[in-house]
């Protein structure tokens, strides 16, 4: 059940947009380039008990807010629980690194975030490529 606190004014989304730099905060494809465009992102989803509020919100493509959904982690190969990389709390350079065309993760939170986001499906992989060429994504960070 939604509350009228879930709502996430236009206001909100516009600051969320900006202080993103219109990019997905996790794939960092840019607003533009994005097929589906990107939306707001309740990094703790409301099922998990997160709110509206701008420290929960993060801007993402439609893509990677597809395969995140409202989960707030995974299961490592040694069972582990480890939560996603969260763009309010976290430095994306610390997580992952560009290498080619692919986002390679760098440690656990990483790792669970690449694998459950794909980050490396080879259709994305494939945008990448055609975006690194005409210099709209970065070829390394
Ligand atoms: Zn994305």
């Amino acid at each position: 059940m939604s509350r009228a606190s879930d709502y996430v004014t236009e206001f909100m989304r516009k600051q969320v947009a900006e202080a993103a730099g219109f990019q997905c905060e996790y794939c960092l494809i840019h607003e533009k380039d994005a097929y589906f465009g990107c939306e707001i992102d309740h990094v703790v989803s409301i099922k998990h008990g997160g709110s509206s509020v701008l420290q929960n919100l993060a801007y993402s493509c439609m893509i990677c807010n597809l395969y995140k959904g409202s989960d707030l982690g995974s299961i490592t190969e040694t069972g582990k629980l480890i939560r996603f990389y969260n763009p309010r709390i976290d430095n994306w350079n610390e997580h992952f690194l560009i290498q080619g065309n692919a986002i390679i993760p760098v440690n656990e939170i990483g790792k669970v975030t690449a694998r459950i986001f794909r980050f490396n499906e080879i259709e994305r992989r494939m945008e990448r490529d055609a975006l690194q060429e005409i210099g709209l994504y970065p070829k390394r960070n």
